[in-house]
């Protein structure tokens, strides 16, 4: 009797965990110190002159996961083209980004060894390596290794969003290197973030604090805001939530022209080039869709910009 009703308990109180939702971090967010609200008119100004900054974007590992995920294979244009299900080759990336007078900046993270090698004593949860298959990814470039060719230290580490494959590379960032986030992302509750708070957390463990970027509504009504991250117009970030609540994509001017990370609001070139939102992996598809939109009509109106898809080239 004791027994049933611990277990009822026990069971009602994960229902409510459940329902209510949890945020995919509780690590603590402070403002950014870094960058100031900008506007589309201001970065569509600049963005076609050649900029200061190399980037280089690395990938860290192949991996594969199911095509509902990446694509929603219920729009349109999925079930137009006889899209279906299957594990999709994907890579995860890192963006080793070199400001002259700024230093070395990561845009995601990559893989860490460590997190290949044991998942487990890199913090994930028995559950989260069953969900996603972490020990089927193959490494190219660990996040380690990443880190040993660059001149001086790292500055600092600018997220799309703090899904898994995301930080994934955290075990190797040392815990002096300051953390960049979109708004809501680390609190926004989320009823699956309930099966993924305690990796995240472990993974940010002893990390500083996650600075959030300084979002204001922009003038020209065409983004949901846009930071100059260094001040000096060479490098954006425009918030494209959808994906998940703060996902962020990025504007470089590199030295080659300008290039776009659109982070994960289009992990594949078929969702790009077909104009559809990610699937399963997507908390707010409606939303995701909307801000792939935003981020194509940039690329519309300014054809020299290259585009960087979250997971494939
Ligand atoms: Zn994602």
């Amino acid at each position: 009797m004791k027994t049933t009703r611990f277990n009822l308990f026990t069971l009602a109180s994960a229902l409510i965990l459940l329902l209510q939702g949890c945020s995919i971090t509780s690590h603590p967010t402070v403002q950014s110190s870094l960058g100031k609200p900008s506007s589309s008119a201001e970065m569509e100004r600049l963005l076609d002159q050649p900029g200061p900054i190399q980037l280089e974007t690395i990938n860290s590992s192949d991996w594969a996961v199911p095509l509902s995920g990446l694509v929603n294979l219920k729009s349109p244009a999925a079930i137009k083209a006889g899209l279906k299900d299957r594990d999709e080759p994907i890579q995860v990336y890192a963006h080793l980004l070199h400001h002259p007078q700024r230093g070395n900046y990561l845009v995601d993270t990559g893989v860490s060894k460590k997190l290949v090698d044991d998942p487990r004593k890199a913090g994930l949860s028995w559950l989260v390596t069953k969900v996603l298959p972490v020990k089927n990814m193959q490494l190219k470039k660990d996040t380690a290794e990443i880190l040993k060719g660059i001149d001086g230290k790292l500055s600092g580490v600018f997220f799309t969003h703090l899904h898994l494959d995301h930080i994934s590379g955290m075990p190797d960032i040392s815990n002096e290197v300051p953390l960049y986030i979109g708004p809501q992302e680390a609190t926004e509750k989320y009823s699956l973030n309930v099966f993924v708070q305690g990796s995240n957390d472990r993974l940010l463990a002893n990390k500083q604090p996650l600075q959030v970027w300084n979002f204001q509504p922009d003038p020209q009504h065409k983004f949901e805001g846009i930071v100059d991250i260094f001040e000096d117009g060479s490098a954006f970030a425009i918030s494209v939530p959808g994906h998940t609540p703060g996902s962020v994509a990025y504007l470089i001017r590199t030295t080659k022209g300008p290039l776009l990370l659109t982070g994960d609001t289009s992990h594949t070139r078929w969702g790009w080039e077909n104009t559809v939102e990610p699937g399963d992996y997507t908390q707010d598809g409606e939303r995701n869709l909307a801000n792939l939109k935003r981020l194509k009509a940039l690329v519309a109106n300014h054809p020299n910009i290259e585009v960087r898809f979250g997971h494939q080239r």
